[in-house]
């Protein structure tokens, strides 16, 4: 059309002379604009047909979907988006950063869904999207367009400067999998399978079938009662997950994460029966099965000859309130003899961070006394001070998975990884990563001075019984690096 344009004007020139240059310069533009004014459809922009909607209208979209899908040989679904640690973001970025941050990512899900697809926000970090009815909408194209939204949901964002990484669980549902063919029905079958994510967590996914249901429906219902019942019946306990040196390479000790062993569920993630336990005041307990476990399995890797320096327990600030916890811990270690160094008590950045009261004051520091290690979990998470820290004796902070991720390839997270380093250096402190996921992280965390990490890319959380081979395997891996040092030292 310009090569056209630009012939005429010359043409134009050449047959009349400037006056018919200037009028064909300027006047083709003006008509081509006209036109495209006139022929302009109507605005339907992609924004606006995709913007969110509210619960109740979400629900009759899916509804509606599912019925025009039925008379139509089309399929739909559902997709259930959950952002992971919402309480962290809360904690870190205040609710004016945090709803900032879901406003980016709403935005985001908006341009990345198809035109007719529907978006809601059902609760403050639940996203729903339901699937627009087409033809071809099989299993294999329901997950990767699933896959497509969780990868934008977890798309790094920048806010106040700073790189923010969050990961996402997903639900996904078809409606050919559910027996109810309404909005109500694909929701609920979404919700399970969410849920199911969520057990496998953080950044899981999980596609609906019917097997799911049941178990999981009538679990949730009387959730806290059957928490303390298998408390009780010796269906929690710990597995454990590896925290090696970055400079030896050598295993420092194992961390003891609670896992409840359903009969009819399998395996339930801490995230989901930690909030009962809680609710029904059964965290003092829940610390006592643990602590026992986590010292009778030292107890047992010490028979076995591995060298396992210490093993880190979580403590609730509902047992640190308890002014008996020194005596009870004391007992346990005399009770396997086992020094208290070997020992390290996990409490959160939190907990320190919120003035707790006195008794929590006095077990932190008379635990310290006693000789256990004190390691400060989910650092940088918590807005703790450096005084705090002195305070409380701590020994060593847990750098939070989220200053974590990426840090081989993201300057910003190791700047911030870099600080909090130098910072702990300047105060005497040890340094453990968490959440190392590739060797990448595992090798900059080792420059960058982190003294110990720990994370899926080392070993995840195991039972008991596979530790001992895990450790085999792990040393044998390991074990050619100080050879070529002394060779060639
Ligand atoms: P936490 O203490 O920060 O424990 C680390 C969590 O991160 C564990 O989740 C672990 O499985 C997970 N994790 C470890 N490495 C990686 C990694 O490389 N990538 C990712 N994405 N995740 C990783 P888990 O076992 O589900 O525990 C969740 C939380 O529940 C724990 O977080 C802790 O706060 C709490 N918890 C677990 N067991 C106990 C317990 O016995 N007592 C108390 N009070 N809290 C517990
Ligand atoms: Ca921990
Ligand atoms: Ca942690």
């Amino acid at each position: 059309m310009l090569a056209f344009l630009l012939a005429l004007v010359l043409g134009g020139y050449w047959l009349g002379g400037e006056q018919m240059l200037i009028m064909g310069a300027l006047g083709f533009p003006i008509c081509l604009a006209f036109a495209s004014v006139l022929t302009r459809e109507p605005d339907t922009s992609r924004r606006d047909e995709v913007s969110l909607i509210g619960r109740d209208s979400f629900e009759e979209a899916l509804h509606a979907a599912a019925l025009s899908a039925n008379r139509s040989s089309c399929r739909t679904g559902c997709v259930l988006i959950e952002l992971d640690d919402y309480d962290k973001l809360l904690t870190r970025y205040g609710r004016a950063g945090t709803e900032h941050l879901m406003t980016s990512v709403m935005e985001r899900l908006c341009g990345s869904v198809r035109g007719r697809d529907r978006i809601s926000r059902l609760e403050d970090n639940l996203l729903a999207v339901s699937l627009a009815p087409m033809r071809r909408l099989d299993l294999g194209n329901a997950l990767h367009i699933a896959s497509r939204l969780q990868t934008t949901v977890e798309e790094p964002l920048v806010m106040d400067g700073a790189t923010v990484y969050v990961s996402a669980s997903v639900g996904l549902t078809l409606d050919s999998n559910v027996a109810v063919k309404s909005g109500a029905g694909l929701m609920d079958a979404a919700s399970v399978a969410l849920a199911e994510a969520r057990r496998h967590g953080p950044s899981a996914m999980r596609v609906y079938s019917q097997e799911m249901h049941t178990p999981a429906v009538l679990c949730d219902i009387g959730l806290a009662d059957e928490a303390i019942e298998a408390l009780e019946a010796g269906q929690i306990h710990p597995w454990f997950q590896p925290q090696v040196s970055t400079d030896t390479g050598r295993i420092s000790g194992f961390e003891a994460l609670a896992r409840w062993h359903h009969p009819k569920r399998g395996l339930i993630s801490p995230l989901e029966f930690l909030p009962a336990l809680e609710q029904s005041s059964q965290m003092g307990r829940l610390g006592e099965v643990i602590l026992y476990h986590a010292l009778s399995a030292m107890k047992s890797w010490d028979l076995a000859g591995l060298d396992v320096p210490q093993v880190g327990v979580n403590f609730a600030p509902e047992e640190l309130r308890n002014p008996r916890l020194i005596k009870k811990i004391e007992w346990e270690l005399d009770r396997f003899e086992l020094a208290p160094s070997r020992l390290t008590i996990e409490i959160l950045e939190t907990v320190v961070a919120s003035s707790p009261d006195d008794t929590v004051v006095r077990n932190i520091a008379a635990l310290s006394k006693l000789g256990c290690q004190i390691d400060l979990d989910d650092f940088g998470t918590g807005h703790a001070s450096i005084s705090s820290l002195r305070r409380f004796d701590v020994q060593r902070l847990k750098i939070d998975r989220s200053f974590v991720m990426k840090v081989d390839r993201d300057p910003q997270q190791q700047r911030m990884v870099s600080a909090i380093i130098t910072m702990a250096e300047q105060l005497g402190l040890e340094t453990l990563a968490e959440g190392v996921e590739t060797a990448g992280e595992h090798a900059m965390l080792g420059q960058l001075g982190c003294g110990y990490v720990q994370g899926f890319g080392i070993g995840r959380p195991m039972p008991l019984e596979d530790t001992l081979r895990w450790a085999e395997e792990y040393m044998a891996k390991i074990q050619p690096l100080p050879e070529i040092g002394r060779q060639t030292g």
